[in-house]
């Protein structure tokens, strides 16, 4: 059995790596589990213009690699490590992993979240084959052709910008009339003369040979449906959150959240939720970040009560 950590931080985003920095700056022996590497979600966004500091952006991957350094400076260990299961209750933690049992007095779940799917019959089957998660990663492979993204959301919105100045044609299908992404994302996005949006709009079937060749489109409005012909759907319909493996034993809200206030705390005392697996009104990497401080705080507190 390893020694027994101060804090086992689960995951490497924005949340888990301020978490970690904060624990070794604050004299707690740290250990981060990362599955593949820093970054996270954070780390597939090819342009980052809302993290402070940074005055003409930076891409997530970059921020990411930075993050991870500036903890491991101070001490913060990062051991690459899928979990899959944690015993949390009692005063010591065990955190099951593909490279064996970590132990930590106090554990901070920054597991982040993944992309939903769409939920129409073979889009596993056809993913790598047409369907995609991330423009940012996958973008590149549909150069010159036609794509549709789906969703209305800043990922969305981001993401048909990025592919729009890679593809020959992007159509954006949205089950509504008006986009949720913030408002910096509408002009450039009305303004891209190869951007056309599909609205009211929801993909029933993904039609395919070998790949993707098209999309069978129901309109919600007319009750119509049509096909419509693409080489590539990027699917960007928000985010489930990394929190199964603790379901029945941390307390979450209906979506799968991780119940947890402004100080991260959760249900089990001296287990923490940051980022965007804890229940939170804003999910950025700037609120990712501050949640890792502030689980860093209460760590210590914690701890000193419970040494
Ligand atoms: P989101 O804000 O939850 O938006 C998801 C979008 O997908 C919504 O427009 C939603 O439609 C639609 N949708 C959901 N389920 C659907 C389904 N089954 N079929 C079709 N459409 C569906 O998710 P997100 O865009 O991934 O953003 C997540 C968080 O990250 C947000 O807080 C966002 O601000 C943040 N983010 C920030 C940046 C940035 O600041 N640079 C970039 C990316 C993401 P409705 O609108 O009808 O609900």
């Amino acid at each position: 059995m390893r020694e027994i950590y101060d804090v086992v931080v689960i995951g490497g985003g924005p949340g888990g790596y301020t978490a970690a920095l904060y624990c070794v700056r604050a004299g707690l022996k740290t250990v981060l589990l990362e599955k593949l590497s820093a970054g996270g979600q954070m780390a597939l966004s090819t342009q980052i213009d809302n993290y402070p500091g940074f005055e003409e952006g930076i891409d997530g991957f970059t921020l990411a690699e930075k993050m991870q350094a500036q903890a491991e400076r101070f001490g913060a260990k990062t051991e690459l490590a899928d979990v899959f299961g944690a015993d949390l209750t009692g005063p010591v933690k065990t955190v099951h992993t593909s490279e064996g049992d970590f132990q930590g007095r106090s554990v901070v779940l920054a597991a982040g979240a993944f992309p939903r799917k769409l939920g129409v019959p073979e889009e596993d089957a056809l993913i790598g084959r047409g369907v995609s998660y991330c423009a940012a990663c996958d973008g590149m492979f549909f150069k010159g052709k036609t794509v549709a993204v789906v969703g209305g959301g800043d990922t969305a919105a981001m993401d048909a910008l990025v592919l729009s100045r890679i593809c020959e044609k992007v159509y954006l299908i949205h089950r509504r009339d008006t986009l949720r992404a913030t408002k910096v994302y509408h002009e450039p996005l009305m303004k891209a003369e190869n951007v056309e949006f599909i609205w009211n709009s929801e993909v029933t079937e993904l039609l395919h040979g070998d790949k993707l060749t098209g999309l069978r489109i129901h309109n919600k409005k007319t009750g119509k449906g049509s096909v419509l012909p693409v080489d590539g759907v990027f699917v960007s319909v928000g985010r489930v959150p990394a929190s199964e493996l603790f379901k029945g034993v941390l307390e979450t809200d209906a979506s799968g959240y991780i119940v947890a206030d402004e100080s991260t705390r959760t249900n089990i005392p001296g287990v923490f939720a940051v980022g965007d697996i804890r229940t939170k009104a804003v999910r950025q990497v700037v609120t990712a970040a501050a949640d890792g401080a502030v689980a860093a705080h209460y760590a210590e507190e914690y701890l000193a009560e419970h040494r």
